[in-house]
């Protein structure tokens, strides 16, 4: 079984790419499929870009040219909800593009002939994920360092578990985000990739989840210290989180992870 971990932009994986000891390089589409092994599982990683089109693009090869079982997605995402903090991760069980609407001919946010406008997550990963990154995430200052953690005022993580939501727009004033709070009360968090991904995995079978961490409140700070935030905690959350899951997995059949 071949797992694929995918994030956005390159700060979003650095750390797990340097956990990948035997990796190769493949490029398709202009993109780096990193193919080899984590924590004793067969892993492709890959760099999908920002947005649902680089997203779906990027899954689709994901599953044609190289067979992957699963697709996990990691990475940031905007705070919508209100307990939703800085620092937090959410685990989707479903997701929904708050971008698409086909109305009045398809009801709003339904994917146009699918019947579908939350797709779920796969409910064994998305729970082995939130469980891992409630035992993981309990000391920051191990993960990040003091300095980190008192720099972005970070407390304990608290992991939440529901709707994440995604469209081709960085969320970045209150007024943009209250109206998504508005439209789609349950909401927890916003991103851009998320829901492209999980369509695609609908339509081919295949299981899917998604771990973000909240970098920002999709409001008029969102653009703080992104960038900062994304290297010096985020990627340090998605490999301590999927490093941990993939070694609690049953060891793979044949013998080629070494
Ligand atoms: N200012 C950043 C913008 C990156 S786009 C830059 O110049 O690099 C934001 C990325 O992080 C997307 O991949 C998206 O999935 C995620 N994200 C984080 N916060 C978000 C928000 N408030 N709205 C939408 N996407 C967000």
């Amino acid at each position: 079984m071949t797992i694929a971990i995918v994030a956005a932009m390159h700060e979003e994986l650095s750390a797990l790419l340097a956990q990948m000891p035997d990796e190769q390089r493949v490029r398709v589409a202009g993109r780096d499929f990193w193919v080899g092994h984590l924590n004793g599982q067969a892993v492709v990683a890959v760099l999908s870009r920002i947005g649902k089109v680089a997203a779906a693009l990027t899954a689709t090869v994901l599953l044609e040219r190289f067979g992957v079982q699963a697709i996990v997605f990691t990475g940031v995402a905007g705070g919508l909800a209100p307990g939703v903090r800085v620092g937090d991760v959410v685990v989707a069980t479903r997701l929904l593009q708050h971008d698409l609407d086909a109305s009045p001919i398809f009801p709003k946010y339904e994917v146009p002939l699918t019947g579908h406008a939350r797709f779920a997550a796969d409910t064994e990963i998305s729970e082995a994920l939130a469980e891992v990154a409630a035992e993981v995430l309990v000391d920051p200052v191990a993960l990040l360092g003091q300095k980190v953690v008192d720099d972005f005022g970070l407390r304990l993580p608290a992991v939440h578990r529901g709707l994440l939501v995604s469209g081709d727009r960085f969320v970045s004033t209150a007024a943009e985000s209250a109206a998504l709070r508005l439209a789609l009360p349950d909401a927890l968090a916003v991103e851009m990739e998320g829901a492209a991904v999980a369509q695609v995995c609908h339509d081919y079978g295949v299981p899917f989840a998604a771990v973000r961490t909240i970098s920002d409140r999709a409001d008029d700070e969102a653009h703080g210290d992104f960038t900062r935030f994304v290297s010096a905690v985020a990627s340090r959350y998605s490999l301590a989180l999927v490093g941990a899951w993939l070694a609690a997995l049953p060891p793979p059949e044949d013998d080629e992870a070494t």
